[in-house]
């Protein structure tokens, strides 16, 4: 089992899903957990909890980001979790939809990115997890364009942060689940029809015959974190869903 006892951890959007499953891994492997989400009344649930202390963080948000990082002192560890889920074919996107997917997905990565690596540089060891989705370069699925494509623009940041920051021991990889029972799935359900038959649908897509939890990628999460000598890897965990 990995520990983490005395490094520190960032975690995106960690309020709900596998964010909030993610603080409690960490904490549980014995890192000191930084929990953020923009969502400040949820994240009160994991207030006090051993080892987690909750900020609200819009990762939006360049000053909110960079202020953090410096109020925290740096991190060992950072793992994005934020993330947007758009639905549409290409046909249906709107620019709106793109631009917003890719300033959610990708570029509050590369803001927090940015504010972890001098902290991580001088240390000579970082380590920095990347939420993908299986919905990116790894497999197309229908009606997610904007997520995909910005969902595929993550897994080539994280090898980008791989390659370029390996020589200083910092390393960067990428989760790309299958589908998850969290909130947000639940809503996107509730939202496309019958529930029955809509989650039906969606368990129909795991050949394993039942979503993932939250807790089973954040366990891959800590391990990830922990991994001395996996970087610039993408990580499925799908439920044989590209078996
Ligand atoms: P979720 O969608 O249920 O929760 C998202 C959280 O993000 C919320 O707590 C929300 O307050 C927070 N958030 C939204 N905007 C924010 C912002 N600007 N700054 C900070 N926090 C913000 O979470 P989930 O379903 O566990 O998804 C987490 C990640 O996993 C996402 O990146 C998602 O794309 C990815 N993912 C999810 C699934 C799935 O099936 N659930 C599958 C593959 C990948």
């Amino acid at each position: 089992m990995t520990q983490l006892n005395g490094r520190t951890v960032l975690v995106t959007a960690a309020a709900q899903g596998i964010g909030r499953a993610s603080a409690l891994a960490f904490a549980a492997a014995g890192a000191d957990v930084v929990a953020t989400d923009i969502d400040e009344a949820r994240l009160e649930d994991l207030a006090g909890l051993p080892r987690i202390r909750t900020e609200r963080l819009n990762v939006l948000d360049d000053v909110a980001v960079d202020r953090l990082f410096d109020a925290i002192e740096g991190v060992d560890i950072l793992f994005n979790c934020a993330g947007v889920v758009h639905d549409g074919a290409v046909a249906e996107m709107t620019d709106n939809d793109l631009d917003f997917a890719f300033d959610l997905n990708v570029k509050a990565m590369v803001r927090t990115i940015r504010a972890a690596l001098p902290y991580m540089i001088r240390k000579r060891d970082g380590a920095i997890v990347n939420m993908a989705s299986v919905a990116s370069s790894v497999k197309g699925v229908p009606n997610r364009c904007a997520y995909s494509v910005t969902k595929a623009a993550v897994v080539g940041l994280t090898k980008s942060v791989a390659a370029d920051y390996v020589a200083h021991n910092i390393r960067c990889n990428a989760i790309c689940p299958g589908t998850v029972d969290t909130p947000s799935l639940n809503q996107r359900i509730a939202k496309a029809g019958t529930l029955e038959e809509t989650r039906a649908a969606f368990v129909a897509r795991q050949p394993i015959g039942r979503f993932g939890s939250p807790e089973e990628i954040a366990d891959l999460a800590v391990y990830l974190a922990g991994a001395g000598y996996t970087t610039g890897q993408i990580h499925v965990i799908d439920g044989g869903w590209t078996a």
